[in-house]
């Protein structure tokens, strides 16, 4: 989208999800928006469009708002209300004719704005990548937290192949943990029910070794861990839960 070229009035016809932007289109509900953050434009619009998604987009992961507006905030909200006129037409493309509602915009913020507000009530949004942290654009039902742009340090491979990999593996990682204890569960309750320890001693075990597992899983978390760090959280693991 060439926001530079933009003439105002813009007219923009609405249909659903999707809009026209003069003859331009079909654009998603979100794209403008997505593109502006994403962009490296006025910046006051930029930091306002995302206070804006953070305030009202609290029904969007990741932005999580509690919806209460203290007096200040509301009244600043009245002074940068969001101007424009509304009404109905049909948006004609090839082959077929669309009831739209038809917007009139005298100002770029006022286009993104209503933009993006419709997007968040649609369920689409900009979204943050969780590895790179550019914007990109998240449309509704899609589970992704990573975009496709090619993934910093990456020659070819993108954010989301190389996001969805480091998630493949730290959930292996996860399993391992888990195994071991289980494994360590297994065997002292075996001992529980032979009668080799008491109630008392296999709670006291079992509190332990459940602190211990969460431990792990936690410095699991740790960004960037290496070989060697991993091998020692299991070797840890297993020697602690098996010390009894
Ligand atoms: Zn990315």
């Amino acid at each position: 989208m060439e926001f530079d070229s933009m003439t105002f009035p813009l007219s923009v016809d609405v249909s659903g999800s999707q809009y026209w932007i003069g003859d331009e289109g079909p654009y998603k509900l979100g794209m403008a928006a997505t593109e502006f953050l994403a962009g490296d434009g006025d910046a006051e619009l930029r930091e306002e469009l995302e206070g804006f998604l953070r305030s009202f987009g609290g029904v969007l992961d990741p932005f999580v708002a509690d919806g209460k507006a203290s007096e200040g905030e509301l009244r600043s909200l009245q002074e940068r209300a969001i101007r424009c006129t509304v009404g109905c037409g049909y948006h004609a493309v090839p082959g077929k004719i669309y009831l739209v509602e038809r917007y009139t915009f005298t100002s770029l913020r006022d286009f993104l704005l209503v933009e993006l507000g419709k997007a968040i009530l649609h369920g689409n949004a900009p979204r943050q990548c969780r590895l790179c942290g550019r914007w990109y654009f998240h449309e509704k039902g899609d589970r992704t937290i990573y975009c496709d742009r090619v993934a910093p340090g990456e020659t070819a491979r993108t954010c989301r192949e190389v996001g969805a990999r480091a998630v493949f593996e730290k959930k292996i990682q996860d399993e391992d943990a888990w195994k071991i204890y289980k494994r360590a569960y297994k065997k002292y309750y075996a001992r529980l029910m032979k009668g080799t320890m008491t109630q008392e001693e296999f709670k006291s075990w079992a509190d332990d070794a459940a602190a211990e597992r969460d431990k792990a899983l936690r410095q699991l978390q740790r960004e960037n861990i290496s070989e060697a760090l991993m091998a020692e959280i299991f070797r840890e693991l297993r020697e602690r839960l098996n010390r009894k």
